[in-house]
């Protein structure tokens, strides 16, 4: 605890990026960048709670890459995701609109796979229906489609009331 680690981009493994790029419509450049975006957004995270760093990149369709980490406090409940912090600054920073979420890559130091929360899941659906999501801690990665791991999102359809 304490120390300084270096992340690990271990994207050139077999498993890699690269090996991603050809179903997922998003090239293994920009995998590899949305990885290292979101391994050095883990090491600035505000976890000083729980101790679990979580790193988020998300990609719009322009190619710009926003980045999230997990921001707790003392008020336990306040904490927020990587995965919304990065979606948020997309918004202010990029103004991020629906349909430009194009991908995204979510990182922990947990021995398993970090997926997105509920919460998370909903807020990429607000941006994008579909889009593959990255999953990756040091040792490996995941590939998911946001679809298959959210078939039944709220969307701007459900606000619709009769008059
Ligand atoms: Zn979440």
């Amino acid at each position: 605890m304490g120390e300084v680690s270096q992340p690990q981009n271990n994207f050139r493994c077999s498993d890699g990026a690269s090996g991603l790029a050809s179903d997922t419509g998003v090239n293994g450049a920009a995998w590899a960048a949305l990885l290292e975006t979101a391994w050095a957004a883990l090491e600035r995270a505000h976890a000083p709670y729980s101790g679990f760093r979580v790193g988020a990149a998300a990609l719009m369709s322009d190619g710009t890459i926003s980045a999230g980490c997990n921001v707790e406090n003392a008020s336990y409940p306040l904490g927020i995701c990587a995965e919304r912090v990065a979606l948020g600054a997309a918004v202010a920073n990029f103004r991020l609109r629906p349909g430009q979420l194009t991908a995204m890559a979510v990182v922990s130091e947990a021995e398993g796979l970090t997926p997105p929360c509920g919460a998370c899941r909903q807020t990429m659906a607000e941006f994008a229906r579909d889009i593959p999501i990255l999953l990756a801690n040091r040792h490996r990665k995941k590939l998911h489609r946001l679809k298959d791991i959210f078939p039944e999102a709220f969307t701007r359809g459900n606000l619709a009331v009769e008059a």
